[in-house]
């Protein structure tokens, strides 16, 4: 007997024909669609207003199974959530922060475990690249918090980033159907507007993702002011150094008019000088985009220093001197390691 398929790997685009094939009409793949990632429930048969014949038949074919959170750590702070959830046959388990702002539950979703991009000031990118998620594994960590929101009050995901582990331009295929179904009207219908994908600067993916027309937001991680540096700190900078990355940053600014992020993590001695700041305004002078100022997050074993808070401030008034648009992220979830570059798949002892 072969293993039912696992039904949340189905791209939107072939659900309709998949169910056509079992016979059935089209607008029972909507149906479904609601039951699975709106109403998030772990078996087809609670799917009651549809017949029991076909309930049972979409059992033997296909499960439902859903990823289990194996811890759920609570801020002390009230702000962060971080969930670490356990992956279907892999000894690895995912992580996923809830972040929490005024009126907005952003998700901050993974998309890879590890990543092979060896950012030194990143815990994910020290666990080197294991391998990309599936559609499922990330849509699961979005149906997880959901479920986790819904047992707190009756609210759900408003926000969707990609700046969990891995580097989701590198793993597009699933990246995209993910972002099919979470901006699906009949699943979490969630805008484009309110997603955005965090990129080391995968510039060809950049481009693929101009010609899907999704209109999400694009936070460039850039974190240095020169070649040189950069090619240190994030070595992916050798292939897509910082000139082509302000380029493909305006060609996505007049390609779907969204303003840019560039985030920048202030390391002190590396990228917090006056030197910097005045680079800054080089490349990015009178292109209307957001600078990110990012806190460095301790990591267990980085000789890197974050700046002093009064370096931070400085700092982002001399952007702002600059005529730059700067605003300084304030850092959440450190408390449960959950913040910018903490998050690391540990292996899970089953
Ligand atoms: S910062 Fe992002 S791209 Fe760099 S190693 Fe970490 S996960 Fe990968």
């Amino acid at each position: 007997m072969t293993n039912p398929e696992r039904f949340k790997n189905i791209t939107p685009s072939a659900l309709p024909s998949r169910i056509e094939e079992l016979g059935e009409p089209k607008f029972r793949a909507k149906q479904i669609f609601k039951w699975v990632y709106q109403k998030r429930v772990g078996s087809f048969g609670e799917m009651n207003n549809m017949p029991k014949t076909l309930r049972e038949r979409l059992s033997g074919l296909f499960t439902l199974q859903k990823m289990e959170p194996l811890f759920i750590k609570e801020s002390k702070f009230g702000d962060a959530v971080k969930f670490g959830f356990s992956l279907v046959e892999s000894p690895h388990l995912v992580e996923s922060v809830l972040l929490y702002d005024d009126d907005r539950r952003t998700a901050c979703l993974s998309s890879q475990l590890g990543c092979a991009l060896g950012c030194v000031f990143c815990q994910t990118g020290k666990m080197g690249f294991i391998r990309n998620l599936t559609q499922e594994e990330i849509i699961g960590q979005l149906i997880g918090i959901n479920d986790y929101l819904m047992s707190k009050s009756d609210k759900l995901v408003t926000n969707i980033v990609f700046m969990g582990m891995g580097e989701a331009l590198s793993n597009f295929r699933n990246f995209l159907s993910s972002l099919q179904i979470i901006m699906h009207e009949d699943a979490f219908n969630i805008g484009g507007r309110r997603i955005t994908v965090s990129t080391a600067g995968v510039i060809p993916s950049i481009e693929r993702l101009m010609e899907e027309e999704l209109n999400i937001g694009l936070a460039i991680s850039l974190n240095a002011f020169t070649n040189e540096q950069r090619d240190r700190l994030m070595p992916v900078n050798r292939k897509y150094p910082i000139e082509s990355l302000v380029s493909i940053a305006k060609s996505y600014f007049n390609k779907t008019g969204r303003r840019v992020t560039f985030e920048y993590v202030l390391i002190e001695g590396e990228t917090d000088s006056l030197e910097a700041a005045d680079t800054l305004q080089r490349f990015l002078g009178g292109f209307p985009c957001k600078i990110n100022l990012i806190p460095l997050n301790p990591s267990s074993d980085s000789v890197l220093r974050n700046t002093s808070d009064s370096n931070l401030e400085r700092f982002s008034d001399q952007l702002h001197q600059r005529g730059l648009s700067a605003t300084i992220r304030k850092s959440r979830g450190q408390d449960i390691w959950g913040a910018c570059g903490q998050l690391s798949g540990r292996m899970i002892d089953r």
